[in-house]
């Protein structure tokens, strides 16, 4: 008998947003009921304030936008999938929940 593992995130266990410098990986974590796509968009056209490594955004552009945007449907999409007849989840790769 084979198992295929699944990594599940259902949008009701999502608390907080994680948001990592690639470069000297400084973070900040901001819970879920204090995101604000515009203020974390404003953020993220920063240089990093521990290395200064450029985030390569710019402000007025579509992808900060596009950004902005899936952080408000983070927040939203939480509240809108309680109490469904469905559970709506994200598949990610195993790889890294073993370490
Ligand atoms: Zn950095």
């Amino acid at each position: 008998m084979t198992f295929e593992k699944q990594c599940l995130i259902e949008t009701g266990d999502i608390i907080a947003v994680r948001y990592e410098c690639v470069k000297c990986h400084a973070a900040i974590v901001v819970p879920i009921e204090k995101l604000n796509g515009e203020q974390l968009a404003t953020y993220s056209v920063s240089t990093c304030v521990y290395c200064r490594e450029p985030s390569k955004f710019e402000m007025g552009t579509n992808e900060i936008i596009v950004f902005a945007n899936f952080i408000d449907s983070l927040k939203q999409i939480r509240e809108v999938m309680k109490g469904r007849g469905r559970k709506l989840q994200l598949q990610i790769k195993c790889e890294h929940a073993e370490e």
